[in-house]
């Protein structure tokens, strides 16, 4: 990287971008307030939730988000310190690393993957559902929802198809692509961010997500979901896409 003539490294110019503050973040880009929101670059620190882990009860239990949380992220987060520990991509931030996985070197990349897409993909996923959410989004983002989909409700009925209609593990997303959005889905923990587009909501259909609340009956999850939704969030995240 150019910089290296500066004799700043990848890491300290990203210090420094940190530093100017949420100015930066807000000028959007598809690295912009989800990446820092997500932040930092390795080792990469599970972040704690926005809420306690009973906060979205009876919609998700308790024991499901102390597990989901403290175990599955945790263990995401753990392994992709460990894969990544020597390699040359432990300056990037992980929308970076996410964004161009054949930069990895071959013997890391499926643990990259993996464990990457879980790490970014739960650390999105904690931050758009909130105590105080559900309703509908407004703003700009509740015009996009309506340019897309038609309403609110078909965009409800799509998501929680797409969603419904994962095979085995995998996540449902609204994406942003510039100021469009399309829902789409991946299988595993593969993320939107590996095709170059911006995730501002996605919803975790992997079984360990719902399985000791709703054991499984997945369009009940899917249904309780939308009254967790932290459009407000989800708004941020789209204004920065
Ligand atoms: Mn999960």
């Amino acid at each position: 990287m150019s910089n290296r003539a500066t004799g700043l490294s990848r890491r300290d110019v990203l210090k420094l971008a940190a530093t100017a503050g949420v100015g930066a973040g807000l000028a959007g880009g598809p690295f912009g307030l989800a990446a820092q929101a997500i932040g930092g670059s390795w080792p990469f620190e599970l972040p704690e939730l926005p809420y306690a882990e009973n906060a979205l009860e009876p919609f998700i239990d308790t024991r499901t988000m102390g597990i989901h949380h403290g175990k599955h992220h945790a263990g995401y987060t753990k392994k992709l310190n460990a894969a990544l520990e020597g390699s040359d991509l432990v300056d990037l931030p992980i929308n970076d690393i996410l964004a161009d996985l054949d930069a990895a070197p071959e013997d890391i990349r499926t643990s990259v993957r993996n464990n990457g897409g879980g790490y970014a993909n739960h650390s999105l996923y904690w931050q758009i559902m909130s105590p105080d959410g559900g309703g509908e989004p407004s703003g700009p983002l509740a015009e996009a929802i309506g340019s897309a989909f038609g309403s609110y409700g078909e965009f409800q009925t799509a998501f929680a198809a797409a969603a419904g209609g994962v095979f085995g593990s995998g996540w449902a997303w609204l994406v942003a692509d510039g100021g469009a959005l399309s829902i789409s889905t991946t299988p595993n923990q593969d993320t939107p961010l590996m095709q170059g587009r911006t995730p501002i909501l996605g919803i975790d259909v992997w079984e360990h997500a719902y399985y000791l609340h709703y054991q499984n009956r997945r369009a009940d999850y899917i249904a309780a979901f939308f009254n967790i939704i932290n459009w407000e969030r989800v708004g941020e995240l789209y204004l920065s896409a």
